[in-house]
């Protein structure tokens, strides 16, 4: 029986979806329910989005977000979205039933104060003593740096974008 961690893969070089959902299959691997929630981007074209039928009830997906949020028209919608999809992992978190909670792209909630980073924080430090939380997403708030347990900070060095190659099924989503 091990402890549950607050782990969190954050900055701008490519991987910290990956690096989750990573964990996420080590996870089931060993047979511990996982739940993957992903925020803001609207990638139900993700490849993790069919592994759920091919982990028998074991994992779930939930896409909660509509698309980029600097890009939106509507803020008050996609606030409106955001509290319901942390509503939702706030839930999952009380509810304490998987081992493993990946909250994707949680980060910018914070960033651009969608939801308060406090209750956030709180719901996180009040999981079950055995379930781990994944956060991801770029700009992790210092608060969320001091309460987790593990951090990554993903450099960019190169990537395929400036060669000009564009996102790929199977690397990018
Ligand atoms: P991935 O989902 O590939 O692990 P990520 O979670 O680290 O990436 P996001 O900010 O969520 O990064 O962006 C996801 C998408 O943006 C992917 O298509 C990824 O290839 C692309 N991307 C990530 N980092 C970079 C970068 N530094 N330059 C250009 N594109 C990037
Ligand atoms: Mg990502």
């Amino acid at each position: 029986m091990g402890k549950g961690l607050f782990v969190i893969y954050t900055g701008d070089g490519k991987g910290k979806t990956t690096a989750a959902l990573g964990m996420a299959v080590r996870a089931l691997g060993h047979g511990y329910p996982v739940t993957v929630i992903q925020f803001i981007k609207s990638n139900d074209r993700c490849g993790e989005h069919n592994l759920p039928r091919r982990f028998d009830g074991l994992l779930n997906v939930h896409v909660m977000g509509k698309g980029f949020t600097w890009q939106s028209e509507n803020l008050d919608e996609d606030i409106a979205l955001a509290r319901t999809a942390w509503d939702f992992a706030a839930q999952t978190i009380t509810e304490g039933k998987v081992k493993l909670l990946i909250l994707d792209e949680l980060t910018y909630l914070v960033r651009y104060n969608m939801v308060d980073e406090n209750e956030i924080l709180t719901a996180i430090a009040n999981r079950p003593v055995e379930m781990h939380i994944v956060v991801t997403g770029r700009h992790a708030s210092e608060k969320m740096i001091a309460a987790a347990d593990l951090v990554t900070e993903m450099t960019e060095i190169k990537h395929p974008y400036q060669q000009g190659i564009p996102a790929q099924k199977g690397v990018d989503f």
